[in-house]
């Protein structure tokens, strides 16, 4: 008798078929090229991880981060819409150590051409 597979096992095997396209994930995707060249552009310092020493890494799409109330108004949070930090992750293939670029920024970068120009 057939064993079903654990939730856990088809929520994974969900996760890694493949898509079918949408303006979000092709949007996605234009964003992360975007960012990677910008990125390419800007990182001049050797690329070994500084944890494991490899140097392959992942730009992978960008997150937010919300910003924490600290003060324990309900007013505020109800009447304000919740802020975010914007970022991109960089992240090791090999041992999953991140950074974070600042997607504002690097926007800018992009859009400025290659940093260091002249004229
Ligand atoms: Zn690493």
């Amino acid at each position: 008798m057939a064993k079903e597979p654990d939730p856990i096992t088809l929520a994974i095997a969900a996760s890694q078929s493949p898509r079918p396209p949408s303006p979000e994930l092709e949007a996605r995707e234009r964003l992360r090229e975007k960012h990677q060249q910008a990125i390419a552009r800007l990182w001049t310092k050797p690329s070994a991880c500084p944890i494991c020493g490899t140097d392959r890494w992942n730009v992978a799409d960008t997150v937010d981060m919300p910003l924490r109330d600290v003060a324990p108004d309900l007013a505020w949070a109800i009447a304000n819409v919740k802020q975010a930090y914007v970022y991109v992750p960089v992240g090791c293939t090999n041992c999953g150590y991140t950074i974070l670029f600042h997607a504002g920024t690097l926007d800018a970068r992009f859009n400025e051409g290659y940093p260091g120009r002249t004229g």
